[in-house]
């Protein structure tokens, strides 16, 4: 049985990577840049008043001029002013672009203006004071976003001020999802006793958006060796499968023999994990990769958490996922002999892990309200108070 280091390793050293696509800046949010940016001109372009009041020359302060005549109003957007006189100045507003023959802006706050007119409540004048410089952010021709960005408000506002308002981004992988299990319906069905809603279909379904990633096929599959391999075999030539159930020991479970008579090499089945034990993983003679989780909402999301999340993040050329390490409160006791993963939440100052309780791996309650999932390793009997233990932010 491999632990879960061995079997993320084997996932993510199967990734393929994800095609590109032009897309409008609109659509953009969180999605993954596949080109390096630029700038197309210098940034601010232009000498910028960064207050409103009156634009001098330092030259006429240095020589005594303590009165100046207003010569002319500058607004924003405006150009074409003639060159200050000497002992002259430019009304002007923030955003403006400040003319060459001035070099210091100094705010309304500190002037008084009678008639055409204005003197200053300041005894010092620094050049370039309240004007943002012509490149003083960023030259022209520079790279500014490198490809794998992620685009964020902030990108997208860039991305903007830079006029793209198309750019390349990686393609979203196409996904199939199915839930299985004889005793599942769907959520607005009638339900009997012995029955158990679709959860995971929705789980499974949110997890993905996280990505962006809407499966482009899901459905549900009663534990029955046929119509499970019918409904599979339409999809063997997509990204990403994903299912849920019937991987454990249970004599329904068929999806690791169904998937292994049509194609499907097994990486594993079982790792050393808990929860998520029964996991089985294959790739796809296209070369996708097949996800076979268990059935147990937590399992099931731990295991998506583990697994599928890196390796679409591979695909991406993001790498990875980063895990956060930070200090455990409480004391936990590990239950199995295995690497266990828990949910946590995040709080106090400084911040600290408190585990959530959870029942069993089929608890409802997902550990609601979690922040995280940490990491109990199998070398550690007990996580105690003030260990850093490592975890990965849902
Ligand atoms: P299995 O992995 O098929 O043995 O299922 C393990 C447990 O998860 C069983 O109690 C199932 O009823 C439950 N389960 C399986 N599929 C789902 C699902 N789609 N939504 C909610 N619970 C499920
Ligand atoms: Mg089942």
């Amino acid at each position: 049985m491999f632990n879960y280091k061995t079997a993320q390793q084997i996932i993510t050293g199967l990734f393929r990577p994800s095609g590109t696509e032009s897309i409008a800046l609109d659509d953009a949010d969180g999605r993954v840049l596949a080109e390096d940016i630029y700038t197309d001109r210098d940034y601010p372009p232009f000498n910028r008043a960064t207050m409103d009041g009156y634009a001098i020359n330092t030259n006429d302060w240095e020589k005594g001029t303590r009165g100046f005549k207003v010569q002319q109003v500058i607004y924003a957007g405006q150009t074409g002013q003639a060159e200050l006189q000497a002992g002259t100045c430019y009304k002007i507003m923030t955003g403006a672009p400040v003319p060459s023959s001035a070099n210091a802006v100094i705010r309304r706050e500190d002037a008084v203006q009678v008639d055409d007119t204005v003197s200053f409540n300041i005894d010092t004048i620094k050049p370039f004071q309240n004007i943002a410089r012509q490149g003083e952010d960023i030259k022209a021709g520079e790279g500014i976003l490198k490809s794998q960005s992620i685009c964020s408000p902030a990108v997208i506002s860039l991305l903007a001020t830079l006029g793209k308002s198309h750019i390349t981004v990686k393609s979203l992988p196409k996904v199939a999802l199915f839930t299985t299990g004889d005793e599942v319906v769907g959520i607005s069905e009638e339900i009997k006793p012995n029955q158990i809603r679709n959860s995971n279909q929705y789980l499974l379904k949110s997890l993905l958006k996280k990505w962006l990633i809407k499966p482009q096929v899901c459905s549900h599959i009663i534990d029955d060796k046929e119509q499970l391999k019918t409904v599979l075999s339409e999809v063997l030539n997509f990204d990403i499968i994903i299912t849920c159930g019937g991987v454990s020991a249970g004599d329904a479970d068929y999806l690791p023999e169904v998937l292994e008579a049509l194609g499907v090499k097994k990486l594993f089945h079982k790792l050393s994990i808990r929860p998520g034990k029964p996991l089985w993983c294959g790739q796809l003679p296209s070369g996708g990769l097949v996800f076979a989780l268990p059935g147990n909402p937590i399992s099931c999301m731990v295991t998506f958490k583990l697994f599928i999340e890196a390796y679409i993040s591979m695909c991406f050329g993001l790498g990875v996922p980063k895990l956060l390490q930070l200090p455990f409160k409480g004391s936990r006791k590990r239950v199995s002999s295995f690497d266990e993963f828990f949910p946590v939440s995040i709080s106090g100052e400084p911040s600290m892990l408190h585990p959530i309780h959870t029942n069993t791996s089929g608890d409802i309650r997902l550990g609601l309200g979690a922040d995280a999932l940490a990491f109990h390793p199998v070398e550690a009997d007990v996580l105690n108070d003030g260990d850093m233990v490592n975890c990965l932010l849902f």
